[in-house]
């Protein structure tokens, strides 16, 4: 995130991927906001952008099969922002088609992942946010969405839901006081976490 990126005020905007960070650890978003300076681009980080990237050039050559649709127009790496929303960033693909049971125009957001095949709540959550996203921009209902599997090379339908919509709010407004007032959330509970968190060594209280 960069509360500073596309100004401050009112136009405070963080990245779909932070959602990730907040939903690991509130006090993360904390750290990556008031002390932007400290975190490195990890090799991993580096090596899921690559991989995304390789995916996506072998994505453009495939079909919408592994969606179950017979016919739609497919946009890849969108960049999509809202001000109202707060959220910025980049969606891998979208899909624009009426192949559904009332046949009228929808949007569909996908999310490619690294992970082997368990699908982790954060996951749900950021396809909500770039789904949210997608429908403000495309002015389309935004009803459901695929995770993309990259090893298992398998797509994942997965509904969204307003209470997802509900709970991406409900973060994003969090993200932002904690930014705007520079307040330091507690620690998470599940202190497991602390011991691969990469800021692990400014908490003093874990
Ligand atoms: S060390 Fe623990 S409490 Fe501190 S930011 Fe990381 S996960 Fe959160």
């Amino acid at each position: 995130m960069h509360p500073g990126e596309e100004g401050e005020g009112d136009r405070l905007s963080f990245r779909v991927s932070d959602l990730k960070q907040y939903f690991y650890c509130p006090r993360v978003v904390y750290y990556h906001a008031c002390l932007p300076a400290v975190r490195p681009t990890t090799f991993a980080m580096q090596m899921g952008a690559e991989q995304g990237a390789a995916e996506r050039r072998r994505e453009e050559r495939r079909s919408l099969r592994p969606y179950h649709l017979r016919r739609g127009e497919i946009l890849f790496d969108l960049p999509l922002a809202s001000r109202a929303l707060r959220l910025h960033g980049r969606l891998d693909m979208a899909i624009r088609t009426d192949d559904n049971a009332t046949g009228t125009m929808e949007a569909i957001p996908v999310d490619y992942k690294l992970t082997p095949g368990r699908t982790v709540a954060h996951f749900l959550l950021q396809l909500t946010a770039y789904g949210m996203l997608l429908a403000e921009v495309w002015g389309l209902p935004v009803r459901r969405g695929f995770l993309y599997l990259i090893p298992a090379r398998r797509a994942r339908e997965l509904a969204i839901t307003p209470a997802m919509q509900q709970q991406v709010i409900v973060a994003v407004a969090d993200m932002t006081d904690i930014a705007r007032r520079e307040r330091m959330p507690p620690p998470t509970r599940q202190r497991g976490k602390c011991a691969v968190c990469e800021f692990r060594r400014f908490c003093n209280d874990v």
